[in-house]
C-alpha cells in the first residue's frame, strides 16, 4: 500500500493526494514549526490569563475526563502539579477497562491527591450501542476519519456526561488528554456556548436515541441545562500547547505508579474495546482509525515516523477481540 513519504497516511485515507515526491496534501498544507511554536506560546498565555480569572472561584477549578491512559494521566498531573488546580477526575467504565488501568487510576489519583469519580453507564445500554456501531456507521462520514464509530459513541457519552456534571457543579474548565495529533491547537481552549452545544448534542443524541431510546437520557443535557442559571465551561486540551515528548510522559507517569496494561492495541493504553473498534474500521475502510492522529504527531515532531508505522501495522491481539465479541454477544 502506498503511504505518504513524510507522514504515515495511506492511499486509502479519504481525500488524500500525493505529489511527485510522494508527499501527501495534508503534509503540504501543514504549518511550519515556527508558526506552530508561536501559536503554542500564544495559547499558554491565554490559558494563564483565563486561570487568573477563574481559579478558586468554584469548589473545583477543572473537571478532567480521565481515561487512565498515558495522555490523560499526564494532563491530570500537569494541571494538578504545574498549574496547582483543584481538579475533579472523572473516569468511565465502558465494560472494557483493563484491570491494570483501574489500578493505575487508583494509584495516580491517590498519589496526586485529587478527588475522583468512577462512572459506569448501564452495560445493557452500552452493549446495544456498541453492537449496532459494529454493524453500521451511525454518524456522518467525516467522523470516521478520526475515530471508529464505536469510539465516537463512547466518547460522545463521556463528553456530554462530563459537561452535565461540570454545569451542575459549576466547574469552569473541562480538561481532556487529547494529543496534539487528535485535536488541533485551535480547539485547545474553547468556550462552550448554548447554541453550539445544542447542535453538537443533537448530532449524536439522535442517532444514539434511535439505537437505545430514552435510556441514554442521563448521559446528555436536558432542557433545563440550557437556561441562564448554568455557566457553560471552557473545554481545554493542554497537550496541544505544552512542550512535552512521549518519553517525558512515560517517565512522569511511572513516578505516579502508572504501568502499561497488557492486551490493549498499540494505540490505546486504557481500553480493550478499542481493539475491536479498530478491527471493524480497518475491515470496512482499509485504513487504521489512528492513522490521522499518528500522521499529525509525526508531522509535528512528537513521534518518529518508524514508530508510528510500527504502531499502525501492529495487529490487534486476537484474544482481546474474541473477549470483546463474546462479552457483547457478537458471533
Ligand atoms: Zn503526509
Amino acid at each position: 500500500m502506498k503511504v505518504c513519504t513524510n507522514c504515515v497516511l495511506p492511499e486509502t485515507f479519504p481525500g488524500i493526494q500525493f505529489n511527485k515526491e510522494g508527499k501527501c496534501n495534508f503534509c503540504l498544507d501543514s504549518k511550519s514549526a515556527e508558526i506552530r511554536e508561536g501559536r503554542k506560546a500564544e495559547y499558554r498565555k491565554r490559558f494563564a490569563s483565563l486561570l487568573k480569572e477563574h481559579k478558586g472561584k468554584s469548589s473545583y477549578d477543572a473537571l478532567i475526563c480521565y481515561s487512565g491512559g498515558k495522555d490523560s494521566t499526564h494532563t491530570l498531573s500537569v494541571l494538578k502539579k504545574d498549574y496547582s488546580l483543584n481538579v475533579l477526575a472523572l473516569s468511565f467504565d465502558n465494560g472494557f477497562v483493563p484491570q491494570q488501568t483501574c489500578d493505575n487510576i487508583r494509584n495516580v489519583v491517590e498519589n496526586l491527591g485529587v478527588d475522583h469519580i468512577f462512572f459506569k453507564p448501564r452495560f445493557d445500554v452500552m452493549t446495544k450501542i456498541f453492537c449496532e456501531c459494529s454493524r453500521h456507521d451511525i454518524y456522518p462520514p467525516k467522523t470516521l476519519e478520526r475515530a471508529s464509530t464505536i469510539c465516537t459513541s463512547c466518547m460522545s457519552i463521556i463528553k456530554f456526561t462530563a459537561l452535565r456534571l461540570a454545569l451542575e457543579k459549576d466547574i469552569p474548565f473541562i480538561a481532556f488528554g487529547w494529543s496534539p495529533g487528535q485535536a488541533p491547537i485551535t480547539s485547545s481552549i474553547m468556550k462552550n456556548n448554548q447554541q453550539m452545544v445544542k447542535m453538537m448534542q443533537k448530532a449524536v443524541y439522535e442517532p444514539l436515541h434511535r439505537v437505545a431510546g430514552d435510556d441514554i437520557r442521563p448521559y446528555f443535557l436536558e432542557d433545563r441545562h440550557f437556561s441562564d442559571s448554568y455557566h457553560f465551561p471552557y473545554n481545554i486540551h493542554p497537550l496541544a500547547f505544552l512542550e512535552y515528548s512521549e518519553e517525558e510522559i512515560y517517565d512522569n507517569i511511572a513516578r505516579l505508579g502508572w504501568e502499561a496494561p497488557t492486551g490493549v492495541d498499540a494505540n490505546s493504553t486504557n481500553c480493550l474495546l478499542n481493539s475491536f473498534g479498530n478491527v471493524v474500521h480497518k475491515e470496512r475502510f482499509g485504513y487504521n482509525p489512528y492513522a490521522f492522529e499518528l500522521a499529525n504527531l509525526v508531522r509535528e515532531g512528537y513521534l518518529e515516523r518508524s514508530t508510528a508505522l510500527e504502531r499502525l501495522d501492529q495487529p490487534e491481539d486476537p484474544r482481546t477481540v474474541k473477549m470483546v465479541k463474546k462479552k457483547l454477544g457478537i458471533r
